[in-house]
């Protein structure tokens, strides 16, 4: 791909189409991109054999085929799998293309790839996104862009079809970083909130009651604005952002935290608890899940 090109002439490629991937995948085809997908869910592909794009069999063919690979996955090590070895994208992506991570990762991870990939020429860029699945669903994500500017500029009309704040934050590795710092408030946020509300429980208040005066009072938060109406009023925990999610940007925070001297006790207890909800069986539940668990724990 020649950096500056036009628009719908490049292709894109998608790795990863799950609660975030998914949605992100479908902006490009409403934006009228050629677009090669790819999941290891066989049950996952099958959905988007309704679609316009094409189904490729393996990240090589993703690969191969695109101009522009987004990847969306569950975690680095899974990350670095599909991007190195003689199969992955890094080997078989043209000279010239632009591999974008979306996934939520270290930042050493990324450092590693982009080098590999500048060795290849072709340029890594890492881009966590924040907002959640709705926002992957109304392409309003922010991004946290690290890597070369050029390179960032150049796929910027494409970062366009799926985030509406968008941010090159700096070196590679540096938009990662970022999303650490966002997630672990989040965490953290999540945790002391559970904790708030099950003590106002027990201390006779009801959840309506609390909502109320909450949301206009400095205890308010983006979690008690996104998790108190639509997942714990109902108590209903499924879809959102997955307490195994969370568990992982918090130990990613510690080993940054650990990398700096630099000690996060608050993070360290967060985790903690998120640990706990992954033992008590709620790992692929919403992080407003840990309600559920302090209740199940303290108001019997
Ligand atoms: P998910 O588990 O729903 O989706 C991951 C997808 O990757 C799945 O469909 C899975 O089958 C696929 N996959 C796993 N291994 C693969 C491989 N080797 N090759 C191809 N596909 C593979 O996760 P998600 O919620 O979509 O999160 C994706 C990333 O985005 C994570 O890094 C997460 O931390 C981050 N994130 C998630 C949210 C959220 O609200 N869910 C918000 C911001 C950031």
């Amino acid at each position: 791909m020649a950096y500056g090109s036009d628009k719908l002439e490049k292709v894109i490629g998608f790795i990863g189409l799950g609660a975030m991937g998914k949605p992100m995948a479908e902006n490009f085809l409403k934006a009228g991109y050629e677009l090669n997908v790819f999941d290891v869910s066989a049950l996952v592909m099958e959905k988007w054999k309704r679609t316009s794009a094409n189904l490729c069999k393996n990240v090589t063919e993703v690969a191969e085929k695109s101009d522009i690979i987004f990847s969306s996955l569950p975690n680095g090590k899974i990350v670095q799998s599909i991007m190195e070895g003689e199969q992955g994208v890094l080997a078989s992506c043209k000279t010239g293309a632009v591999i974008v991570d979306l996934s939520s990762v270290a930042p050493e991870t990324s450092e590693s790839l982009c080098q590999k990939a500048g060795e290849k020429g072709v340029c890594y860029l890492d881009s966590p996104v924040s907002g959640g699945v709705t926002g992957a669903q109304k392409g309003t994500l922010t991004l946290m862009v690290g890597g070369d500017r050029e390179a960032y500029e150049a796929v910027l009309p494409e970062l366009n079809c799926i985030g509406k704040n968008i941010f090159y934050i700096g070196k590679s590795g540096s938009g990662d970083a970022m999303k650490i710092v966002n997630n672990l408030l989040l965490g953290c946020n999540m945790a002391a909130l559970a904790e708030a509300l099950i003590l106002g429980e027990k201390c006779g208040l009801d959840l309506k009651t609390m909502k109320e005066i909450i949301s206009i009072s400095s205890g308010r938060s983006y979690v008690s604005e996104a998790k108190l109406e639509n997942f714990i009023m109902p108590e209903s925990y499924d879809g959102g952002f997955a307490i195994s999610l969370q568990h992982k940007d918090l130990s990613l925070a510690l080993e940054a935290g650990k990398a700096v001297t630099m000690p996060l006790p608050m993070t360290s207890m967060a985790a903690q608890i998120y640990e706990l909800a992954k033992a008590e069986g709620l790992s692929r539940k919403d992080i407003s899940a840990l309600v559920k668990m302090w209740s199940e724990h303290t108001l019997k």
